[in-house]
């Protein structure tokens, strides 16, 4: 297929090359124009404007960090939808408020264009080996017609609902993700402070109902104080307001998220933005200080 891919950062990068090594032709577009290159030398092709990377496309993916630069490629002058072709479907993989999902599917509609809003999890290592969970909004035969392009990137990959779904999903992933982070923090404060090995500690809840990916993947690096990301705080606190913003428009309650919000938010301000989301630790060690 012709995929025009807009966003070539940590997650979009491997992607795009996975799409190229897969047979697609991949023609590619990123403000930074190093990134862009990145993509050529991995045999996609780079495009110096989204209108570019969109002109000959069947499908367009975006992989952007929030949903400012998700509205202005979709709406700007140049952008996707004046310049995408009639039955483009437009792939939003990037984490962004439901309601964005919802209104640039409408928009698209107009022009028609199809839209699906498919946000993952999985992280870089997921994205790399083309191993993410991919969660997936909007009409069902567009989903049917892209299935085999997301599964070059993902191995997971669940129609949810319609437009606005799959973000709605990403967000339940995201205050699940950040509880459970701020708990093995906390559990991990109470064994030291209590003189018992964490280490030990949290291979016996590992291996009991208490396990989880997250205790599996990263109790060794947290109990070390490793922090290099990974996911940056600065995007669980943006992935945190998608969670309150969605509970809201809801109508729900959500008090554990917003204490979890809460302490991503402290992570932040305390200079931590750049860190794995892990350093979460950092917080709850700096309460008990
Ligand atoms: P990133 O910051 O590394 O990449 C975003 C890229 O978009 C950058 O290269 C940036 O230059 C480019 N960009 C910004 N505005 C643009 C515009 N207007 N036009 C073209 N390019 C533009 O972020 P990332 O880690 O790749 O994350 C992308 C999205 O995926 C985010 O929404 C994030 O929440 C989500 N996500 C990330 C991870 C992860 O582990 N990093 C995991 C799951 C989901």
């Amino acid at each position: 297929m012709n995929i025009g891919f807009i966003g070539l950062g940590i997650m979009g990068s491997p992607m795009a090359a996975n799409l190229v090594r897969a047979g697609h032709t991949v023609v590619g577009y990123d403000t930074s124009a190093e990134r862009t290159d990145a993509l050529a030398v991995a045999g996609g092709k780079s495009a110096g404007s989204v209108a570019e990377a969109v002109a000959q496309a069947e499908v367009v993916i975006t992989m952007l960090p929030d949903s400012p630069q998700v509205e202005e490629v979709a709406f700007g002058d140049d952008g996707l939808l004046q310049q995408g072709r009639q039955g483009l479907i437009h792939i939003d993989m990037s984490t962004v408020r439901p309601e964005t999902s919802r209104r640039v599917a409408q928009a698209a509609a107009v022009k028609g264009i199809r839209a699906l809003d498919a946000p993952v999890s999985g992280g870089e290592r997921g994205a790399v080996d083309g191993t993410l969970s991919i969660m997936v909004g909007g009409a069902a035969a567009d989903f049917a017609a892209v299935r085999p392009v997301l599964a070059v990137v993902g191995t997971t990959i669940v129609h949810v609902g319609p437009a606005g779904a799959g973000q709605t999903v990403k967000a339940a992933n995201q205050l699940v993700v950040g509880g459970i982070y701020g708990l093995v923090a906390e559990a991990i404060v109470l064994l030291e402070a209590s003189g018992v090995d964490p280490g030990g500690g949290l291979d016996v809840l590992a291996g009991g109902l208490a396990g989880s990916r997250i205790l599996d993947l990263k109790r060794h690096s947290m109990v070390r104080r490793e922090f290099a990301p990974g996911f940056r705080i600065d995007l669980h606190h943006k992935d945190m307001g998608i969670a309150i913003a969605a509970a809201r428009e809801a109508g729900v309650s959500l008090p554990l998220t917003g204490l979890v919000a809460q302490l991503v938010a402290a992570a932040r301000a305390q200079g931590h933005g750049s860190l794995d989301h892990s350093a979460l630790l950092k917080v709850i060690e700096r309460i008990n200080q």
